[in-house]
């Protein structure tokens, strides 16, 4: 996968409506919609952004301003004195007053999929969390990392809440179905690969993997 997100600010003037593809590689992110002023004729025609609320945290992690575009279900972040995008999370209808992000997902995901849907496309990851607070997952290989409504892992009707995407900081070290380390050759080859990506430990958790993964290639 294409690894390089260094989307400028400056270049946030074409985004929504792209596929989100484009968001994963894209040096343009989004758009700031241009539309007529009511009233205006053609020739005094002004270009409106489209609503935002812009909130910079003071303190903390992480330090940066927020961008967001509720209405399009986009929040955008930069680190501070930077303008380079960290990250954009993606929201589902009704979520912190956001509308449901009208891009097209990642991975053939939808927004009425759940978590058992997300773990059948992308496998397990080490890094997650939930319990005292609603379930996460996120997998740093491929840049993508989901939260879910409920608290509970055992819930597998949990709905997604919202998607961030962000630069993949590494390859993937973990296999997809026991999270042991991934097999490789000498020369770094993966030894256990699916079609779509996903590394595994050997072909045995491959093939056990097969007979629920909902397989992304083509
Ligand atoms: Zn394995
Ligand atoms: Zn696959």
């Amino acid at each position: 996968m294409e690894s390089s997100i260094k989307p400028n600010i400056k270049d946030i003037k074409d985004y929504i409506g792209r596929d989100i593809q484009d968001l994963l590689r894209a040096s343009i992110f989004f758009k700031i919609i241009k539309k007529r002023k009511e009233g205006k004729k053609e020739e005094e025609e002004e270009e409106v952004m489209i609503d935002q609320d812009v909130y910079q945290t003071k303190s903390g992690s992480p330090m940066g301003t927020f961008r967001n575009f509720r209405s399009k279900g986009l929040s955008v972040f930069t680190p501070q004195n930077s303008d380079i995008i960290e990250f954009i999370t993606l929201y589902n209808e009704d979520i912190e007053s956001y509308r449901m992000c009208p891009l097209k997902l990642p991975y053939k995901l939808e927004w009425k999929h759940k978590n058992q849907d997300v773990v059948r496309r992308l496998g397990d990851s080490k890094n997650k969390g939930g319990g005292s607070i609603p379930v996460w997952i996120n997998f740093e290989h491929m840049g993508i990392s989901f939260q879910f409504l409920n608290n509970d892992w055992a819930d597998s009707a949990n709905p997604i809440t919202h998607i961030t995407i962000f630069n993949p900081s590494k390859q993937q070290t973990d296999c997809s179905l026991c999270l042991r380390p991934v097999a490789k050759a000498k020369d770094g080859t993966v030894l256990a690969q699916c079609l779509c990506g996903l590394s595994f430990c050997s072909s045995a958790c491959l093939d056990d993997f097969k007979q629920y993964h909902l397989c992304t290639f083509g």
